[in-house]
This record gives C-alpha cells, structure tokens and sequence, in this order.
C-alpha cells in the first residue's frame, strides 16, 4: 500500500525499493496527471498534505485553498519536497509514530520511473514482484480536460502491463470507469473494483448496492476481483464473535478475487489487537486473497508462517 508507507514516505522512490526488499507481491501505485498530462504517483489530486507546494507556489492554490497537482507541470512538481504525510492545517503527522515529518529529501516520482524502478529491482534480484495501479478520480481529471486511463493504460503497455498473464492489477473506485477501460479502451489485464462508502463520495458510483449479489454480479462481467474496505468484510465483534460478512463468499462464488484494503499496524480497528492478528482474522476466517498493507514485511511474514507450502506461490 503506497510502498512501504508505514516505515518512509508514501510513494516515494525509497519506500518503493523497501517495500520490494520486504517481499511485497505487488507494489501499489496511486496515479494522477501533472498538467502537461504525465501520469505521477501521488494519493490524492491535490498535494498540500505530502509536499512543500503551500510555501513554494503560495499563489498556486485554488478558490477552496487546496493546490491541485494538475495545476502544475512536471518541471514544477518535480521542484517539491515530499515528506511524511501531514495535516496542513495543524502542520503535524497524521501518523506520529511514522518517519519524521521534513526530514532527508524525497520527491514525486513519475509512474514511468517508479516502473523502471520495479523493473529493475525485479532484474537485480531475480524477483518479479508486480505492479498494482489504481486511476484516481477519472470523472475530476475528465473535468480538467484529461483522459487519465488512456494516458495511464499507454504508459503501463509501453512497460509490458497488458494483458492477465502480465504481473499486474489495474484498480479503481469508478465502476463507470471500469466498465469503460473494459469495454471502450479495450482493457485486457486484472482489473479490481475497489469499493468505498457512499458517504465518502469517492465517486458516482453506488457502492451499496454493488455489495448486493445482482451489484457483483455486474461487477463480475468486467473485473477480475473486488477491492473493498476492510469493514464491509469484518463489521466487528459482538458477544465476543467476530461479525464476518458475506461479502468474501458472494464475491468468491462469482470467481471474483478479494484484497481489502487498509491494514495499518498504527491504526488497528477494535476487534484486534495486532496486526497479525488483523491478518489471521482475514486471511484465515474471512478468507481473503490478499490484503493492502503499510507494513508489507509483516505481511510477508504472515504468509510465509501461514501458508509455507503455497506462499510465495511462484
Ligand atoms: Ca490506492
């Protein structure tokens, strides 16, 4: 989940390369366009929460005073210092406990780089960890004039990310999306379906009634897997009893993969009281097939302990 992101600075080059030296299956990429349309890997459309954006381009902001990567040039974006990400109103660490906010020096890297990146360590090491890109807020960029999923699906072709033998899934929340990369653009690798709340307007999409078996099954005509939150799966404990949902089941009896998202040893939900524990209640009773993670080593450890006969599988 966005590299290593528990021990560096999300999507940064380093936490990238420490995240593959921890055995990570797949690397997960967040993909923006800078205003000259180069797809960059960063979390969110606007970048005053990772960067130094706010005092380099005080002028730059928007009516709502946020600074929209799209609002500037690659030349420009690639001119910030990332750090540790943080709230810019307060000035402190969302995650106090994580790297130290302003300190060393990262950047923004372009997907192409962060491709080359992966590519090269697979080369080095004899690893083929794969890649896992998620389009961000497609219907914004469409606003702004730009076709990020044709621009991105360009760029992951050129580095041999084509079809569903090529070590790669494709995610995102915008199922009109998906069903567009599928049907219009041509798409022919994994795809995950990523599933948010609706009150989080991630995007148009009713993600309520894509939890119900007639939303999978629609779902299933067009994507590989689903990748939902990890509370519509574990709901909590009630009575001492794990509430499991049956969200892994219906999507499982559609032939649709499961990887929840996010498992952060910082930021445990109530019914666990380590990350390992997270992982067991998961992997061992929900039954899911894989997991986006902060701590990729720990992931990676869980596995190897749990399943040494079929993990790594090869
Ligand atoms: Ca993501």
């Amino acid at each position: 989940h966005r590299g290593a992101s528990g021990y560096l600075p999300e999507h940064t080059l380093p936490a990238v390369t420490l995240a593959h030296a921890m055995g990570a299956d797949y690397i997960e990429q967040d993909v923006i366009l800078s205003k000259d349309d180069v797809p960059v890997v960063v979390h969110d459309i606007s970048i005053e929460s990772i960067s130094d954006v706010a005092k380099r381009f005080p002028e730059r902001k928007r009516a709502d005073g946020r600074f929209y990567a799209v609002d500037f040039t690659l030349a420009e974006l690639k001119q910030l210092r990332v750090t540790e990400r943080f709230n810019p109103a307060t000035g402190k660490a969302i995650y106090p406990n994580r790297f130290p906010i302003w300190q060393s020096a990262f950047a923004i890297p372009t997907l192409e780089e962060e491709l080359q990146l992966i590519q090269g360590l697979n080369k080095t090491t004899g690893r083929s960890t794969g890649v896992y890109p998620e389009i961000k807020a497609p219907a914004w960029h469409r606003r702004q004039g730009k076709d990020i999923s044709r621009i991105v699906l360009g760029v992951l072709a050129r580095y041999g990310y084509r079809t569903r033998s090529d070590a790669f899934y494709l995610q995102c929340f915008d199922f009109d999306e998906v069903k567009r990369i599928r049907r219009e653009l041509g798409f022919q690798g994994r795809m995950i379906q990523l599933i948010g709340a609706n009150s989080d307007a991630e995007s148009a999409t009713d993600y309520d009634r894509m939890r119900t078996r007639q939303g999978l099954e629609e779902v299933a005509a067009v994507a590989d897997g689903i990748g939902p939150a990890t509370n519509q799966v574990v709901t909590g404990k009630r009575e001492g009893k794990l509430q499991i949902t049956d969200l892994v089941k219906n999507a499982h009896a559609l032939g649709l993969e499961v990887h929840p998202y996010t498992f952060r040893a910082d930021a445990l939900p109530a019914y666990a009281a380590s990350l390992e524990e997270q992982f067991s209640i998961f992997f061992l009773e929900a039954q899911v097939d894989g997991v986006f993670t902060d701590q990729a080593d720990r992931g990676v450890a869980f596995l190897r302990a749990k399943f040494p006969a079929t993990y790594p599988a090869k």
